[in-house]
């Protein structure tokens, strides 16, 4: 990674730089930073820094050998130890250097940005929490002892220290205040309260603060997220641009579903419309499971809302401008009874989809149930 590529955080940047240049590198450092702060891709970008073959006054080259193994977090002389845990591959004595594939496409796909959730969501390890086990020091330890293959520095970035257990962060306690030469141990933490006080002791302390609201902005906005969305999303994210980014795939999610569902009612509204129906359930059968069953919850929290709206209390519906006008046209056609059967059909399918239903038929028998569905609510508003 590029300094550059590191989203704000200039003055952490310049900091390490000219510690760097002044010749004040400390050899055990714990670059300590808040969720999305991004005190991992900063640690990997100086250590790609202080690497490079041909570095200008404050970046990397990007395109010497050394950058370009770094830019795939796969140089021979830096090593990735972080919390792992047994898996359906790795049933028993996990350990890091077990998930280095895992763990370099989880970089790249994240751009160096790692949460602990998104790590396991990666692993598919469910609510398992991961250690840096004793396993992991004795590697790297053994890992120092080899002499660097080509490097300036040999660096080792422990991403979470928190997570080392109690032996693991004994057996290092040595080699943290000693490391050999030409060797950098870059430990990324994140609550300074759950590391270890014998951990912090041995380290320079490189605080990183989370980003301010308006950097998450104007990065959301240079990355094409409309003006009006990024201020949104940058205020609830709260200097976590990990965050910003969940917040956005879900608004986005939430769009998708909307314009789906909107579609999807008009056309079963609409009398013979089958083609059409027929093309909006191909739509949702290519959709992935998790997906479909997020499209189904859309629909069920809009009928609650149409019926809200029809309560009078439509005050208490959270959906505005388009989607709001939506509910509310909509909204006349529901009652009582038909929004229960609408709620049961979509709940049902959701039982479905999770048990590996054919989509195409289980999206075909819900519309036509639903086209029922709505019938029966045109002929009670008829008759009003
Ligand atoms: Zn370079």
């Amino acid at each position: 990674m590029l300094l550059k590529e590191v989203v704000g955080q200039q003055e952490v940047k310049e900091r390490l730089l000219s510690s760097y240049r002044g010749g004040r590198l400390a050899h055990t450092q714990l670059f300590l930073g808040p969720e999305g702060s991004g005190s991992l891709p900063l640690a990997i970008a100086f250590a790609q820094y202080v690497n490079c073959a041909s570095p200008s006054q404050n970046d990397s080259c990007g395109v010497c050998p050394s950058c370009k193994k770094y830019q795939k977090f796969a140089h021979p002389d830096l090593h990735f130890y972080f919390p792992t845990t047994s898996t359906d591959v790795v049933k028993k004595e996990p350990k890091s250097e077990l998930f280095l594939n895992e763990w370099r496409a989880y970089l790249s796909k994240n751009q160096g940005y790692a949460t602990q959730n998104s790590w396991y969501n990666f692993l598919d390890v469910g609510n398992k929490q991961g250690t840096i086990y004793v396993r992991d020091a004795a590697d790297i330890i053994s890992k120092m002892t080899l002499k660097a293959y080509e490097a300036r520095y040999k660096v080792v970035v422990i991403w979470l220290a928190e997570k080392l257990n109690d032996q693991a962060s004994n057996k290092l306690l040595k080699t943290l205040e000693e490391p050999p030469d030409n060797t950098l141990i870059m430990l990324i933490g994140e609550r300074y309260e759950l590391l270890l006080a014998t951990v912090r002791s041995r380290a320079q302390l490189v605080k990183i603060p989370p980003l301010s609201d308006h950097t998450v902005r104007d990065w959301l906005i240079t990355s094409n997220v409309e003006p009006q969305t990024a201020e949104l999303v940058s205020v609830q994210a709260n200097g976590n641009l990990n965050k910003a980014l969940d917040l956005l795939e879900h608004a986005e999610e939430e769009q998708s579903n909307f314009m789906l569902f909107r579609n999807w009612l008009r056309q079963c509204y609409k009398p013979g419309s089958y083609v059409e129906i027929h093309r909006t359930n191909q739509e949702l059968a290519k959709l992935g499971r998790e997906r479909q069953k997020s499209f189904l919850r859309y629909g069920l929290q809009t009928i609650h809302n149409a019926l809200t709206i029809n309560h009078n209390s439509g005050h208490l519906v959270k959906a505005a401008g388009e989607e709001l006008d939506f509910t509310q046209k909509f909204a006349p056609f529901i009652n009582q009874a038909n929004q229960q059967q609408m709620a049961s059909l979509f709940e049902e399918a959701i039982y479905h989809i999770e048990r590996n239903a054919h989509a195409g038929i289980l999206f075909t028998d819900v519309s036509f149930q639903l086209v029922d569905l709505i019938m029966q609510g045109r002929r009670v508003v008829q008759k009003k």
